[in-house]
């Protein structure tokens, strides 16, 4: 086997990669609330040997040999994870967020059972029911609704829709969601339904890691997470359960839903689960929280409204019902300027899905920057001024100059001697 290096032997794809790094490291402010930045450990672990080896089953029972060196990654992934999130047990296997609901719905459910999950356009996830995924397809699913005058999910309403549809599970846990969840609150109507409850921590994980939002455990009796939103680690997926729901999470994961797991992302996990647990992840999840709070500052000083008033998390919903714009023309002007948002439908949102009249806006990818609130709450008034005025070349292109200077005076991958 010939060894070569990357620019050599397939030029395409490293010209490709050494834009990426550029695009990432100078040419934006990324604000999309599902992304972040991850430090070269975990980069390392990611591409490492790890990817040559099939190690199915869990660690001391693989189907092949050899895992000695993968069983003690694995093991290491798991134990830190139940110690961070206070589990009994982890499945660090899914390959992915949605491969990890996958396998939680499975372990306690067969196709066709009910299952109680949020209205998509509230803030849910696709695998919370949506007809295009296989949940809406497999499963049987009803919706609970945001609060109308609260814009918030309140006991009365999602008690309301379970004593109405009397789930086998109820699903918690959002994509768009700015507030903190009340698990004692959802325990409280699945016991009044004898379901089963889920969380799906996806986005909060890293909030969840460091303390800054209640735990979903005792009340939760299975979560699943992604590891690379919040949690700042290898792209993945998660399951963690009570003791008594352990087999079936696992055999749900594999043989059920997947076969040979990616030990080189489980190895990201295991360094990633680490680097949760240090203080500093601490004093970053809790900046997380304060510049989300600038951020929302400097747009409400522009006179934007925000889905229930502010945020308690990691991102806001901005709503622009009220507004000339579109969330659609908001990302858009807002791309234009070098900042990158999504835009996301609001709830009762009177525009289709594809236009919709709202943006979602995060800071965890910013404040892995390093970023505080002084300059959260400029970047929300610049956001104010260009979704206030989309037409407006003079303010995209001052907005593009104040973008670059940011970047500069924030690096990220640049004081290392990351590649890629
Ligand atoms: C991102 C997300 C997922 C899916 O994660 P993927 O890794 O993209 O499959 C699942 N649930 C929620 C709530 C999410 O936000």
């Amino acid at each position: 086997m010939e060894h070569k290096d990357i620019s050599e032997a397939d030029p395409e794809v490293y010209k490709a990669l050494k834009n990426e790094v550029e695009r990432q490291e100078s040419e934006s402010l990324e604000m999309i609330a599902s992304e972040n930045f991850v430090p070269k450990q975990i980069l390392q672990a990611q591409g490492s040997v790890l990817t040559n080896k099939y190690a199915e089953g869990l660690p001391g029972k693989r189907y092949y040999a050899g895992c000695e060196h993968h069983d003690k990654i694995e093991n290491l992934a798991r134990e830190r994870a139940c110690e961070i999130f206070n589990a009994d047990h982890a499945n660090v296997q899914p390959h992915s967020g949605s491969q990890a609901n996958f396998a939680a719905y499975f372990s306690q459910l067969d196709a066709g059972d009910k299952i109680l999950g949020p209205v998509l356009s509230h803030g849910g996830h696709l695998t919370h029911g949506h007809g295009v995924n296989f949940s809406g397809d497999l499963f049987d699913f009803e919706t609970y609704g945001i609060n109308q005058e609260t814009e918030r999910f309140e006991k009365e309403d999602v008690m309301k829709a379970a004593k109405e549809h009397n789930p086998d599970l109820i699903v918690c846990g959002y994509s768009a969601y700015p507030r903190e969840i009340d698990f004692e609150m959802f325990r409280e109507v699945a016991d009044e339904v004898d379901a089963l409850l889920m969380c799906d921590i996806a986005h909060i994980s890293g909030l969840v890691a460091a303390g800054e939002h209640p735990s979903p455990f005792p009340e939760c009796d299975i979560v699943t997470t992604t590891t690379h939103k919040s949690i700042r680690g290898a792209r993945g997926g998660m399951i963690l359960c009570k003791r008594e729901y352990a087999d079936e999470v696992d055999s749900a994961v594999f043989p059920y839903s997947q076969g040979g797991p990616l030990m080189h992302q489980i190895a990201g996990k295991a360094v990633c689960f680490k680097e949760a647990m240090k203080p500093e992840f601490k004093d970053y999840a809790a900046q997380i929280k304060k510049n989300t709070k600038a951020l929302a500052e400097g747009l409400r000083e522009k006179g934007l409204q925000m889905v229930s008033g502010g945020t308690d998390n990691h991102l806001v919903l901005v709503d622009l019902t009220d507004e000339e714009t579109t969330g659609k023309e908001a990302e858009e002007a807002l791309e234009e300027a070098g900042i990158v948002v999504n835009k996301n439908a609001v709830p009762y949102d009177p525009e289709p899905p594809m236009v919709t009249s709202g943006i979602r806006i995060g800071t965890p990818a910013l404040t892995t920057r390093g970023m505080e609130e002084e300059e959260l709450k400029e970047i929300g008034k610049m956001i104010g001024e260009v979704v206030k005025n989309p037409e407006s070349e003079d303010i995209r292109s001052e907005v593009e100059d104040r973008v670059s200077e940011l970047l500069a005076e924030f690096p990220l991958y640049e004081d290392s001697d990351v590649e890629f």
